[in-house]
């Protein structure tokens, strides 16, 4: 068997193309959908990603303004940054670039953030919405994971999912999302006592660990779905993800590659967020 790639470059170009008609419509409301990205130091990886959405947000007519503060700025600072954004109309979505310096206190920073501008979907307020079953901004990464099931007609109903990964950006989301549309899901970490046993067992696994090729075919059940979420450099330069791909292509029914699967769908459905939070508030204007 070889399995189906899971194409994430197609799928988010095609659902970018898809926004420019909602941020048009939106424009000429008077209502331009507005993305501010603070980034604190100078890390080379959060550079190129907060360059990255910037410019995502420039392809599809939105409007962004990225906040550069030093790595030893005071963390009172930010927060009054957090603050003017919350009130400024131009902005509908607000984003801190993580990880933040050791000085910093993420939680706080993160609650700052007006629950709705919060299209990182991180907000205590937010992550509570999702855990009842009813989101209002789910975060980027599974998000655009359940987009990818979606494309692929993938049906989760009753489906044994299992989430490699418990972090509150991608594997706790994920397991809600999946526990959401009907799956049982059985979340793995590093304590786990014996991880084969359950991914042997699972119609979907997605890996989530930040390990390269961590997940060998020897894991897999013959036919399962395999989600690809980690990015790893290798020493070579290259990128790899939590999935052994090749060996796993030959047992899966359907697979993510990296890059080119999970990769591109997580920007993409920053723009989405951003645009759903420009729509609401479009509409809470209009009732005015
Ligand atoms: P974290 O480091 O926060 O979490 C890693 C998780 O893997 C932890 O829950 C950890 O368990 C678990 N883990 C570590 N070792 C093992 C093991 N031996 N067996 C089972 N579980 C283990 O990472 P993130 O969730 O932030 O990211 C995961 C990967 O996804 C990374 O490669 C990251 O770069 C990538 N990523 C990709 C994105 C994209 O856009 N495609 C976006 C975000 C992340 P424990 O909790 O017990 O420590």
């Amino acid at each position: 068997m070889t399995a189906q790639i899971l194409d994430g470059n197609a799928l988010a170009q095609e659902l970018r193309a898809s926004f420019k008609t909602r941020v048009a419509a939106l424009t000429a409301q008077g209502h331009t959908p507005g993305l501010a990205v603070i980034l604190v130091g100078e890390d080379p990886a959060s550079q190129v990603y907060v360059r990255n959405k910037v410019n995502a947000c420039a392809a599809v007519g939105m409007y962004s303004e990225k906040i550069v503060y030093p790595a030893d700025v005071d963390q009172a600072t930010v927060l009054a940054k957090i603050a003017e954004l919350n009130a400024d109309p131009k902005v509908h979505g607000i984003l801190v670039q993580l990880p933040l310096p050791a000085h910093f206190d993420e939680k706080a920073v993160l609650e700052a953030i007006a629950a709705a501008k919060d299209v990182d979907g991180f907000h205590a307020e937010n992550v509570g919405a999702l855990a009842q079953g009813n989101p209002r901004f789910i975060p980027c990464t599974p998000y655009g994971v359940m987009k990818m099931f979606e494309k692929g007609n993938i049906d989760l109903t009753g489906k044994e999912a299992v989430v490699i990964g418990r972090s509150n950006i991608v594997g706790k989301p994920m397991a809600l999302l999946l526990l959401n549309a009907g799956a049982t899901v059985t979340v793995c970490h590093s304590k786990t006592r014996d991880l084969k046993f359950h991914t042997c067992r699972a119609d979907i696994v997605v890996a989530a660990v930040g390990k390269p090729r961590f997940v060998t075919a020897d894991m897999l059940k013959p036919g399962a779905v395999v989600i690809d979420v980690g990015i790893n450099r290798l020493p070579d330069g290259k990128l790899c993800g939590d999935v052994d791909f090749e060996a796993c292509k030959a047992v899966a029914a359907q697979i993510t590659p990296v890059p080119g699967g999970v990769g591109p769908m997580t920007i993409t459905m920053l723009l989405a967020n951003t645009i759903e939070a420009a729509e609401r508030n479009a509409q809470r204007e209009a009732k005015r």
